[in-house]
């Protein structure tokens, strides 16, 4: 049979050979510097670990309610009170105008489900360049075009640069603070700016906070001050009101090195939340079962070593290459998305494949942009193979 005849053109639209050129450079290699990896290197704490395995072990196995395990829902509500002031309420339930939640397959479940919930075809979402590699081809899997948010030298995505692609097709702006690639992270200033813009346009803002419990404090709110382990990181979803007005999608698999078990959630306006609920009965059913009661615990978990650790990496990565290039200070995250000197006359990918003829992988930009003169380091990796492959790039670059 032609299979390739029956392929639909939403499928073949995907192209996928950036991102799939360095996965195929990096087997080459024996025994890498890997410096593009996009996961904690850190195992997940061992009370999450306990609780999924203590889950299995007393038959939580079987399909959970679409909403999510009734545990892990209350504990979500109890964070949104804490950290963001939220009252959100079960679905269902009565709570007109405030906000509920739904325990989503991975930050990728969430984003997918809001997509299908809210784009069609003819409609647009602007998304900020350089982007997460997921977020066009979810816009074209969802029938709408994806505009790109060019975010200038200094990477930030602000009202301003928003304000001129709005059309009367926008549905949504796509906020992903700290971001991937960049590791930028939006001022409490930039939040306000871009929801404002957002409520004037009627347009909704989702908010993409998969990293935001890795932010360095001087770029973040202290929960408690003095006390950095405890540092938040500035969202949109702190502003009076923005229950109404912005979708929440927060995961669990960067914070707690639990990536493979698929887990994120999202909470906002509970029309919306209901949409994407009735979708995921329909596709992903529900969460991983014993995993969402694994994660249950990750709430008592304090991270503030691991933070400390990445930031601690930051610092080495901007204080090498700020010496050989240009290097927007990643405020959160764990990467940093440099220059390549333009008197060096390369492209991305012909810096990236340099660094692999040396043993180092790294990302090219473009697979993250429509531009070609920058590449993602991730420092997600211990400081010692971090230093050797700074010692590659900044040679290179210098
Ligand atoms: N958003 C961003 C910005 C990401 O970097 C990633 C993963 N790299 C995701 C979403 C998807 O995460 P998940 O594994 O939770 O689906």
């Amino acid at each position: 049979m032609d299979i390739e005849r029956l392929i639909a053109d939403r499928a073949r639209a995907i192209d996928a050979s950036g991102i799939r050129r360095i996965f195929d450079l990096g087997a080459k290699l024996k025994n890498p510097i890997n410096l593009s990896i996009g996961q904690p290197d850190f195992p997940v704490p061992e009370p999450i670990k306990r609780a999924a395995i203590r889950a299995i072990e007393t038959d939580h196995n079987g399909y959970t309610p679409t909403q999510g395990v009734p545990p892990l829902l209350a504990k979500v509500t109890d964070w949104l009170k804490t950290d963001l002031g939220w009252d959100v309420r079960a679905a269902g339930s009565a709570g007109e105008g405030q906000p509920s939640a739904l325990i989503t397959t991975g930050t990728s479940g969430a984003l997918s489900l809001a997509f299908a919930a809210l784009l069609g075809p003819g409609d647009e979402a602007i998304i900020p360049d350089p982007y997460f590699v997921a977020y066009p081809h979810l816009c074209a899997l969802a029938g709408a075009k994806g505009v790109l948010c060019d975010t200038g030298e200094d990477l930030r995505m602000t009202a301003e640069r928003v304000e001129p692609l709005i059309t009367d097709r926008t549905k949504l702006v796509l906020l992903n603070s700290p971001s991937n690639p960049c590791g930028v992270v939006s001022t409490p200033d930039e939040c306000r700016d871009l929801l404002e813009l957002c409520r004037s346009k009627g347009v909704l803002l989702i908010s993409d906070e998969i990293y935001d419990e890795f932010s360095y404090p001087e770029f973040a709110l202290d929960r408690a001050a003095g006390d950095p382990s405890l540092a938040r990181c500035p969202s949109p979803a702190r502003l009076p009101g923005a229950h109404e007005d912005v979708l929440l999608i927060r995961g669990f698999g960067k914070t707690y090195a639990c990536t493979g078990w698929r887990l994120g959630y999202a909470a906002g306006p509970r029309e919306l939340i209901a949409q994407m609920a009735k979708i995921q009965q329909y596709t992903f059913v529900c969460a991983p079962s014993a995993l969402q009661h694994g994660v249950c615990e990750c709430f008592g978990v304090d991270m503030g070593d691991q933070v400390r650790e990445y930031q601690r990496r930051r610092d080495v990565v901007v204080e090498r290459l700020s010496a050989v290039t240009d290097v927007p200070t990643p405020g959160g995250a764990f990467y940093a998305f440099p220059k390549i000197p333009a008197r060096l006359g390369l492209t991305d990918t012909e810096f990236v494949e340099q660094c692999v003829e040396r043993n180092v992988l790294l990302i090219p930009g473009s697979v993250f942009s429509s531009r070609t003169d920058r590449i993602r380091i991730s420092y997600a990796t211990k400081l010692d193979t971090l230093q050797r492959g700074l010692d590659v790039i900044c040679e290179m670059m210098a």
